[in-house]
This record gives C-alpha cells, structure tokens and sequence, in this order.
C-alpha cells in the first residue's frame, strides 16, 4: 500500500502502477485538513492503469456528493456519523453502481462474515436517517457561517473549509458538491498547540469528542488523539458542527478563543 496526497493529482498519477495497482482509496473532504480531491479526475487516472476507484464519502454525505455518478466504482459511508446522526450506532455502507465480480466478492465476504447489523442498530439508524436532509443542511448552514465568521477571529492564523473561495480545493467542491460544502472545519490557532488545547478545554456548549455529524457540535485537538507521528498540525482544533443555534455557538467559541 502506498500513501498519497490525493488531491495533488500529478502525485496520484505518479503513485499508481498500470496493470499492478488494484484499488485507489481517497477520502473527500478528506480528514481534519478538508483538502478536495477531483473525483472524476482520479477515477480517470485509476481507470487507465486499471484499478478501482472508491470513495469514503462520509463527510460530504449521499446527499452532497453522489460519486458513482463521478465516475467511482465502489463508495463507503461511515454511517455511524451523519447516516445516523445522533452518535448511537457504529455501521458502515458500501456502495457501488457494477454489480461485477469484485462486487461479489465484497458480498460474499460480508456474507462468510456475518457483517450485518443487528435488528436495534437497523432501526436507529433508520431513524436516524429520517431527518438526514434536515440535519446536513443544517450543519452545512452552521459549518458556512462559522467559517465566514472564524475568518476574521484575531486568535485563528487559518480556516480550513471547503466552501470558503480562499481554501485551494473551493472550485472543485463547487462542481462536486451540491447544496453544501459539509458540516466539518477545521481552525489553527495563532497561539499553537497550547491555545489550541486551551480552548477546546474552555467550550461549555461544543462537546470536546471524538466522532462528528451528530446533532450535537463537537470539537477536538486532533493532534493529542492521533498521537506521534500523526502530520496533523499541533495547531489544529476539529469542529463538526451540529444542530444547535449558530450564534450560540459562536459565542461559545469566542468566549474559549478570547480567554
Ligand atoms: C469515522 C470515519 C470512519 C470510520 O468509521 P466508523 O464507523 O467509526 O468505523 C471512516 N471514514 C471517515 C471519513 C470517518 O469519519
């Protein structure tokens, strides 16, 4: 397996070897920096050295992004988060538009397995996803203002957003995303890693977790939880925004950013 920057699309053309590699696996918005891959361009590119493309689409949701309509092969959800929504259930969805040999193996696997939810998770996430349209709009609304807002915060060097025009993946997520450009962003702040861990230790009302797309607004220094060796900037806070009230949670970020 090898890693690669996806949304540098020179890297990924270089990185995949024609006739050898079988899968490209990209994320898009891609965790916690929320960089922007160019679905149909890396479909292309995995096409014509004859590998698959799948997608964890989890953070734009079926609703925003549909990337089989792109050109994917397979896509996977982490339904456990905005699926679901209400941060009760871990399960996952696959998806893809070929019911080829590849899919049946996936199948058969999932089938030797016994990968399959138990009747309460079904009916949670069922639920859940009742009120789906409902609660990513909400968060995308949420996610936008925020942004906009921590924009000009003089404690925050940098906003990570795919829906601000500055963000170098905005023209992409513009074509490949409809109706919202996702409820995560991240912030970096001026004073580096302690002010960062400061202030997700003074929220009251964002809820410092780990996990996201839930109704409620989460915050987390990702770096402390990834640990050694992670490349995530120790400057870094991750926000999921919820369903709360967006003034709210302003205020709540401005009151820990301040102090
Ligand atoms: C959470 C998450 C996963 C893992 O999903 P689980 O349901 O927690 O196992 C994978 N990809 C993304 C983008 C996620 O946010």
């Amino acid at each position: 397996m090898e890693l690669v920057d996806t949304s540098d699309l020179d890297a990924l053309r270089s990185a995949v070897r024609p006739g050898e590699t079988k899968l490209v696996w990209l994320e898009t918005p891609s965790n916690p920096m929320w960089s922007i891959t160019d679905i149909a361009a890396a479909a292309a590119i995995a096409h014509a050295a004859g590998a698959k493309l799948a997608v964890d689409s989890t953070c734009a949701t079926p609703l925003l992004t549909r990337p089989i309509e792109l050109g994917a092969d397979i896509v996977m959800h982490s339904a456990t988060k905005y699926l679901n929504g209400h941060s009760d259930v871990i399960a996952g969805a696959l998806a893809t538009g070929t019911e080829d040999a590849f899919w049946a193996r996936i199948r058969r696997t999932r089938g030797m397995l016994g990968q399959i939810l138990a009747p309460l998770e079904a009916y949670m996430l069922i639920r859940g996803m009742r009120t789906l349209s409902l609660r990513v709009k909400a968060a995308c609304d949420t996610a936008m203002d925020l942004a906009q807002r921590l924009s000009n915060h003089a404690a925050i060097s940098h906003v990570l957003y795919p829906g601000l025009p500055q963000h170098p993946g905005h023209d992409i997520a513009r074509r490949q995303m409809q109706g919202g450009f996702g409820g995560m962003l991240s912030i970096r702040l001026r004073g580096g890693e302690a002010a960062a861990i400061g202030a997700a230790a003074r929220v009251e009302l964002w809820k410092r977790a780990t996990s996201l797309g839930g109704v409620e607004s989460l915050i987390e220094h990702r770096g402390s939880i990834e640990g050694a060796g992670s490349p995530c900037p120790l400057d870094l806070l991750r926000l999921s925004a919820g369903i709360e009230d967006v003034e709210d949670l302003f205020r709540d970020l401005d009151q820990a950013l301040k102090r």
